[in-house]
Parts: structure tokens; sequence; C-alpha cells
């Protein structure tokens, strides 16, 4: 349950940051998950779901951007294509050519970014 904690993590960022703002609600918070995490968008906003229950971030509209990430053989001295597993877990530590079969370098992001949040600030 990988992505829960990311989510927790989101949900107490997003929290804090509306204290610091004195906000009284959150219209949407802009996520960018990061590409290495192998999680897809429907996970983190289940995810966010659950951990945002119960608070003021119930009902918040999540929009999610996925980093991206790319594969280079050094073997080949080129990049290759390469998706992520559709999977719930991290990107394997080794990925194949699919060429030569060496054992590829990835590129790409870890963890979740808050990129905005649209906040309702009370009245002054
Ligand atoms: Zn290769």
């Amino acid at each position: 349950m990988h992505e829960l904690a990311l989510a927790q993590q989101v949900v107490r960022a997003v929290l804090a940051e509306m204290d610091r703002r004195g906000a009284s609600a959150v219209r949407a918070i802009d996520l960018e998950v990061g590409g290495l995490e192998g999680l897809r968008p429907e996970d983190v906003r289940r995810a966010f779901e659950v951990e945002a229950a119960g608070t003021v971030l119930e009902g918040t509209t999540l929009r999610i951007t996925l980093g991206g990430v790319r594969a280079f053989c050094p073997a080949c001295g080129m990049p290759k294509p390469f998706e992520l597993p559709a999977a719930h877990v991290p990107a394997p530590e080794g990925v194949l050519c699919p060429d030569c079969g060496a054992e590829m370098d990835l590129e790409g992001s870890r963890g979740v970014v808050v990129r905005s949040a649209s906040m309702v600030l009370e009245d002054p």
C-alpha cells in the first residue's frame, strides 16, 4: 500500500499549507507523481480519497500528472523506449535492453510533488 503513504504525505502537506495561509477549503490540487513510483493515476486518486476522508480535503478535485521515465542502454549507447509496468510496485531495479539484453539506466523522478493547490481563503 505504497500509494497510501504518498497520499498521506500529500494530505498532510496541503493541510499544513492551508494552516499557514489561513485557508478554509481547497478547490483543486495539482499533483505530480514520479514516474519511477510505478503508480497509475487511478491508484493515486483512490488512495487520496481514503486519506482525505474526514478532513476538509474530502471531495477536493485532484489533477494528477505522471512524470516520465527514460531508459538509456549504456551498451548500445542510446536511449530506448520504455514503458513502466502497470503494477503497484516501484519500477524494477534491473530493466534489460530489448535489443542487446544489457541492463539499462532509468531516469525519472520519485515521490509525489504538490504542484499547486487552489485554496479558498477566509474573509479578511
Ligand atoms: Zn542495448
